[in-house]
């Protein structure tokens, strides 16, 4: 997959290089191109801001950076989809994780300030699939945490990624309910047993109290999965 982030703190993404994802990155997996906004700015100061028209509190992405720096980005690019992270987006969920990782070409485009001219988003649209996707209910800086999140979610379900694809299928929202509780040896650890059944070698007992648990954790932490 390759995935491009228009930004205007690249060195955020330099984390990218460590772990799983900077494993994938080593092996081709993962294609990765930062590309600082500002250097689409034309301007002394490389201004990528300016006041809103009608009034208001805060700056405003200007449209001409963005318009060039997606430009240089989607001339000749293949069906990409490109991402804008929003408070005012849809909500990522798993199933949206899972949907971009069959992508082949996403793009995100980090906003700051208020946020981005609503232009860029429209002409975006008129020549890539656009999603404005938010991580959630709460409002941060900018769009750098919230990408990162996302190609985190991502990268993980590209085939190849992680090791072991079975801890994948295990996982918290891949069946619609929250994960069991995990422990590892000792069995005993400052006086807190780890529960009889999974000491036990049967494997029935063990998925079905697996199971048990992580609907009575669903059902205490998140109803409303499960309706
Ligand atoms: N004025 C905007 C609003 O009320 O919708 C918020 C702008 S926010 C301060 C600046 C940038 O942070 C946004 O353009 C977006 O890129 C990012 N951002 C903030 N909260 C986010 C969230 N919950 N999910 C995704 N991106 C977010």
């Amino acid at each position: 997959m390759r995935i491009d982030i228009v930004t205007i703190f690249p060195t955020f993404f330099d984390v990218l290089d460590i772990s799983l994802l900077g494993k994938a990155r080593q092996s081709g997996l993962i294609e990765l191109g930062v590309h600082d906004l500002r250097d689409f700015t034309h301007d002394r100061h490389r201004t990528v801001d300016d006041t809103p028209y009608g009034g208001g509190a805060g700056m405003v992405m200007k449209p001409e950076p963005w318009g060039e720096a997606l430009d240089a980005i989607l001339d000749g690019a293949d069906d990409p989809v490109v991402v804008f992270p929003s408070p005012a987006g849809e909500v990522f969920t798993q199933r949206t994780a899972r949907e971009l990782a069959q992508e082949q070409h996403l793009v995100f485009g980090c906003g700051r300030y208020e946020g981005i001219d609503q232009r860029v988003f429209d002409h975006a649209a008129s020549r890539a699939r656009v999603r404005l996707i938010s991580i959630g209910d709460y409002v941060l800086n900018g769009g750098e945490v919230a990408t990162m999140a996302m190609i985190e979610a991502i990268g993980r379900l590209i085939p190849g990624v992680v090791g072991n694809p079975e801890s994948l299928v295990q996982e918290s929202h891949e069946d619609g309910l929250l994960e069991y509780p995990s422990y590892t040896k000792p069995a005993v650890w400052r006086g807190l047993e780890v529960p009889p059944v999974l000491l036990s070698g049967n494997h029935g007992a063990v998925d079905a109290w697996r199971h048990e648990q992580q609907l009575e954790r669903t059902r205490a932490v998140r109803p409303d999965l499960l309706s």
